[in-house]
């Protein structure tokens, strides 16, 4: 997962870019950022890179998300409703939504208007007009717009402010220019007659380019900001999931997962209810009863601390529940597969170990299996948390090993990222600078690594170090402290603790 932010920035770019192309101002492009299926926390990043215009597609799940991001404190986000509208779905989308775009017929219209909460403020309006020619979009054919203009504006509680449109999904960028410049010369005809329309909705990720250059007033993007959706696969919906334990790792885990995974069908318990909350949000069950979540999950992910993991194997094996149609995944460091099938008597189990960067879609996650473990489970956990980085599989010591380098790695990096920034500050450097000199320069140098992978990263250095130049001379005293024995005994120190730990377990 690229982060949003940069995702963000660069979508902010292009519109710009487009706009000056096209001879737009900037300021009359707003950007819409649609995050339908998409989770909160997803929405929060964007908000807080500034963003404040959000599309959703489907009534009942935006409704939960608009609610819950208002509990917590996000009252200024205007909220777009985009997607085809089921009539028994008006209310909801009535009470929830600042503007409706996709408004295509009267009786859509009448209800919204009969709907829309007293208290409000009239709710603002685009007629999506069916531009593509397409029998299954919906839209409001054009020879029918005057016809809806009339009764929206015979609507109280209803304020028109313009057009949406969809761009047919073609590789025939002609076609979806010319079906822009129709919307476009449509709503020029209707905008000479009332200053209050100003809002020509077009543009996706794909044709964002034709949009503004055919007038678009607002682009929606959702795949340039969020990425692909996932939309619930079959093979998962199936898999019931238990977490035992509701703390960090697991967590991060659980956001992978109900990427691509109905959260309904997660039951997470915990000791403290209250510090379950957010997986209630998002439509899990919760509880304080392990048995209970256990019962009926096809996939138990083992999230509690390897101190209390040897308890709660007992707790789940006493209960008497059938283990048999079970896969475990656990997360518990130095915890081994024997230790844990000796406990449940079975080895459909799997250890994982993400890395905090993880959180970020950025981690490695160590994956090791026990021998019942089928290519279907493996399969099937690799998809669960391909939202969190990158997975190597191996053997236990391998696990171990991963453990030294990618878990313990990031703290590695940054106490030399931290040492590289006070001797900067030493030198003279702002402490803000600094930081940002040195975190570009950690980030820039893995970049390079990623980006050439046909050169070893000996080479790369080689390449920035002139024998007696500047680098040269760093290097060398680099050598000359014993930098690789250094790092020896570091991952050393790091291994033979994990072999303590192993031992306690
Ligand atoms: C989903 C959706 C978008 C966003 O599409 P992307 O291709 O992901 O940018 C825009 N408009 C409407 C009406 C949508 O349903």
């Amino acid at each position: 997962m690229d982060s949003i932010v940069h995702n963000l920035k660069a979508v902010n770019t292009q519109v710009s870019n487009f706009s000056q192309l096209y001879e737009r101002k900037i300021e009359d492009i707003t950007l819409l950022c649609v995050s339908k299926t998409k989770p909160e926390d997803m929405v929060i990043e964007a908000y807080n890179s500034g963003e404040r215009h959000f599309g959703e597609s489907y009534a009942v799940e935006a409704s939960e998300k608009i609610a819950s991001l208002k509990e917590k404190g996000y009252k200024d986000i205007i909220w777009h409703f985009i997607g085809p509208i089921q009539k028994n779905k008006t209310k909801l989308i009535a009470e929830h939504f600042d503007i409706v775009e996709s408004v295509d017929r009267e009786i859509v219209a009448k209800r919204l208007n009969d709907q829309r909460p007293p208290f409000k403020k009239p709710l603002e309006v685009l007629i999506q007009v069916n531009i593509s020619d397409e029998d299954q979009k919906s839209g409001c054919l054009i020879s029918d717009v005057d016809a809806l203009v009339k009764a929206i504006d015979a609507l109280p509680n209803l304020k028109l402010r313009g057009f949406m449109g969809i761009g047919k999904d073609t590789e025939n960028r002609a076609e979806i220019e010319a079906e822009f410049a129709q919307l476009q010369s449509l709503f020029n005809e209707y905008k000479t007659k009332r200053a209050d329309f100003d809002i020509l909705s077009m543009g996706m990720t794909q044709d964002m380019d034709l949009a503004i250059k055919k007038g678009s007033t607002e682009v929606r993007i959702g795949t340039a900001i969020f990425g692909a959706r996932v939309y619930k696969s079959k093979e998962m919906e199936q898999n019931n999931i238990a977490f035992i334990g509701g703390g960090n790792m697991a967590s991060c885990i659980y956001d992978s997962i109900v990427k691509g995974f109905d959260a309904k069908n997660i039951t997470v318990s915990g000791p403290h209810i209250e510090k379950l909350e957010k997986f209630k949000a998002q439509g899990s069950a919760v509880t304080t009863d392990n048995i209970e979540a256990v019962k009926n999950a096809k996939v138990v992910f083992l999230g509690v601390k390897p101190q209390i993991l040897t308890s709660v194997l007992e707790e789940i094996a006493s209960s008497g529940a059938d283990l048999s149609d079970k896969l475990f995944v656990s997360m518990a460091a130095g915890f081994k597969l024997s230790s844990i099938s000796d406990k449940l008597n079975t080895h459909r189990i799997i250890r994982i170990m993400p890395n905090t960067p993880a959180k970020l879609g950025l981690g490695v996650i160590a994956v090791s299996y026990d021998n019942a473990v089928s290519d279907a489970d493996k399969a099937l956990v690799k998809t669960m948390l391909k939202n969190m980085g990158a997975c190597i599989e191996g053997d236990e010591q391998a696990l171990n090993v991963i453990g030294a380098v990618c878990g313990c790695g990031p703290a590695f990096v940054y106490r030399f990222m931290e040492a590289l920034i006070s001797e900067a500050v030493a030198h003279g450097i702002d402490e803000k600078d600094a930081r940002i000199m040195v975190e570009q320069t950690v980030f820039g140098s893995a970049s390079m690594v990623i980006k050439n992978q046909d050169s070893t990263i000996a080479s790369l250095r080689e390449a920035v170090t002139s024998k007696g130049g500047t680098t040269f001379a760093g290097l060398t005293k680099m050598t000359e402290g014993n930098f690789e024995g250094i790092m020896k005994n570091t991952i050393q120190a790091s291994l033979d603790r994990t072999y303590e730990f192993e031992k306690m377990f």
